[in-house]
C-alpha cells in the first residue's frame, strides 16, 4: 500500500494512538471492500480514498472525518452497507459515509450545468454535518488531480466545468480557500490549457524581472509605515492564474495591460488607523 505510510505519518503528528488504530482498521476494510476495483488510471481503487483522507489530514481534520474519507465510496460502490459500516465504525461514521453517498447519487442525477446554483444549494442543504461536504470536496480535489487518467476529453471537460460551477464556489462558501484555488486551477488546465500556459509563462517572466515579488513589496510597505506610530498587519499574495484569466475576460484586456496581479491586505485595529495607513501609502 504505497500511499498508506504517508497518510499515517501525517496523522501521527496530531492524532492519538487509539485514533490511528481506527484509521488502520478503516484502511484494511476499504482495501478489502474495493478488492478487484481499479481507477481509470489503472491503480487499485483503494488508493483513491486514502489520498482523499490525506487531503483532509493536511487540513488537520478529526479522526471521524479521516475514517469517513477512507470509507467514502464503500456504501455506494462495494458490498458494504450502512449496517456493516455502522457495526464496525459506529453510527456517526456510517451516517457521514451515507451522507457522502447521497451527494454522489444526486450528483449523477443532476448533470445539467444550467442548474448550478440550485445544485450548490441542494448540496449545502444536504450536508447537515459540514464534514460530509469537506469529504466530498476533498474527493473532487483528488479526482481533479488525477483527471489525466480519464481517457475521453469530453468527459474531462464535463468534470472540469462541473468543478468550476459547483465545487469551487462551494469550497469558497465554506471557507476552504486552498481547495477552491486548486480546484479552479486544475479545471482551468482542462478547459483552457493554452491560456493557463501563457499566464504561467508571463508570471514567471515577471517574477524573474523582480516585478511580482510579494515579499519585497510587503517589506517596502512596512518601511513606509515604520516612521509612523502605526503597526498594521500586512499580508500579500500573487493572484491565481484562474483569477487573472477571469479578470482578463471580464475587462477584455491582454495580460500586459493587466496591472493588478498581486493583492495586499493591510489590517489595523480601527477605521481611523486604516485611513492613516491609506493616506501614507
Ligand atoms: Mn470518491
Amino acid at each position: 500500500m504505497p500511499n498508506t505510510p504517508e497518510l499515517l505519518a501525517k496523522l501521527e503528528t496530531y492524532i492519538p494512538a487509539d485514533g490511528l488504530e481506527t484509521v488502520r482498521q478503516a484502511i484494511e476494510y476499504a482495501k478489502e471492500m474495493h478488492e478487484g476495483q481499479f481507477r481509470s488510471s489503472g491503480e487499485p481503487y483503494y488508493t483513491h480514498p486514502i489520498e482523499v483522507a490525506g487531503i483532509l489530514a493536511d487540513m488537520k481534520m478529526d479522526v471521524t472525518s479521516i475514517v469517513t474519507a477512507i470509507l467514502h465510496d464503500t456504501i455506494e460502490d462495494t458490498p458494504a452497507t450502512y449496517e456493516s459500516v455502522s457495526k464496525k465504525f459506529g453510527t456517526v461514521v456510517a451516517d457521514l459515509v451515507d451522507g457522502v453517498s447521497k451527494l454522489t447519487r444526486i450528483e449523477s442525477k443532476t448533470r445539467e450545468g444550467k442548474q448550478a446554483e440550485n445544485f450548490r444549494k441542494l448540496l449545502l442543504a444536504m450536508s447537515e454535518d459540514i464534514r460530509v461536504l469537506l469529504v466530498k470536496l476533498a474527493d473532487r480535489l483528488h479526482n481533479m488531480r488525477t483527471i489525466e487518467g480519464i481517457q475521453k476529453p469530453e468527459k474531462r471537460r464535463r468534470i472540469a466545468l462541473e468543478t468550476l460551477e459547483i465545487y469551487a464556489p462551494l469550497a469558497e462558501r465554506v471557507g476552504v480557500h486552498a481547495i477552491k484555488s486548486e480546484l479552479e486551477d486544475l479545471a482551468f488546465g482542462v478547459m483552457n490549457p493554452e491560456a493557463r500556459d501563457s499566464i504561467t509563462k508571463r508570471l514567471s517572466f515577471l517574477r524573474k524581472e523582480g516585478i511580482t515579488v510579494v515579499d519585497n513589496i510587503i517589506e517596502e510597505l512596512a518601511k513606509l509605515l515604520s516612521d509612523s506610530e502605526l503597526t498594521p498587519e500586512i499580508t500579500g499574495r500573487e493572484k491565481t492564474r484562474y483569477s487573472i484569466w477571469k479578470k482578463m475576460q471580464r475587462k477584455n484586456v491582454a495580460f500586459e495591460q493587466l496591472s493588478d496581479i498581486m493583492a495586499f491586505r493591510i489590517a489595523d485595529d480601527n477605521i481611523g488607523q486604516c485611513y492613516e495607513v491609506l493616506g501614507l501609502i
